[in-house]
């Protein structure tokens, strides 16, 4: 009869794909706050597997360089030779990286934390064939990386590129408007902000080069204000 209500339509079968997270940003966040301290926090994203791209990955890529580094920088994903090397920023996007930071007196292997940079990405595992990472990937991991920089309290945030500059900054934003001002940029609990300037990615910068000229002006603005932090705190 016309009355009778429809049955409801069958459950649609879910298929999982590489983009369908096995866990949610809650599971991850639980796992990043118990971690104390960036050892801990390293084996919590080691043993989080919540996130289908790390099936596929040779290594999981957390960071490089200095913790008590000044400056962190945050990228966006391992691509090959990270993946290989369980290092970020180590391919050739990571060459003109320590290129433009050594043009400011910044190095990755430098003992000393003023001289140095803390090296991380907002997700851990290559995606495949470096594809950008889906904003569900991006969600899920973003607890990690809020942990990460609250457990590092760098004196500035320098993320590098739209995808992570927006994720970061949860921000509709694109990078070109973005770069080169500064932010606040705080933890969603607020127990933590440090200062941010969002500039470009430097494989942006491959495919781009006439790009190069703001970077440097981002670079100079990051130095400067590392002067006056300096002089601030001396
Ligand atoms: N690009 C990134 O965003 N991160 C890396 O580690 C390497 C390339």
């Amino acid at each position: 009869p016309a009355t009778e209500t429809p049955a409801p339509a069958p459950a649609r079968k879910r298929t999982r794909t590489d983009a369908t997270p096995a866990a949610t940003a809650r599971d991850a966040y639980l796992a990043a706050m118990s971690a104390q301290d960036l050892p801990s926090l390293r084996n919590a994203i080691e043993a989080f597997e919540g996130c289908p791209l790390k099936r596929r990955a040779r290594h999981t890529v957390i960071a490089d360089g200095h913790p008590a580094a000044r400056v962190m920088i945050v990228g966006e994903a391992p691509g090959a030779e990270e993946d290989r090397q369980g290092l970020p920023f180590v391919g050739q996007s990571g060459r003109l990286l320590d290129k433009a930071l050594a043009a400011i007196g910044l190095h990755r292997g430098a003992e000393d934390p003023a001289k140095a940079v803390y090296i991380t990405n907002i997700v851990f595992w290559r995606p495949p064939n470096n594809r950008t990472p889906t904003s569900e990937e991006m969600a899920l991991l973003l607890p990690f990386t809020e942990r990460h920089i609250a457990l590092a309290r760098p004196e500035v945030l320098f993320p590098l590129g739209n995808v992570a500059c927006k994720s970061l900054l949860r921000t509709d934003t694109g990078i070109m408007k973005l770069r080169g001002r500064w932010a606040n940029w705080r933890t969603s609990d607020g127990s933590f902000s440090v200062a941010a300037l969002p500039s470009f990615h430097p494989s942006f910068l491959l495919r781009t080069p006439s790009a190069k000229r703001l970077f440097w002006e981002d670079l100079q603005s990051l130095r400067d204000r590392l002067r006056e932090g300096s002089a601030g705190n001396g």
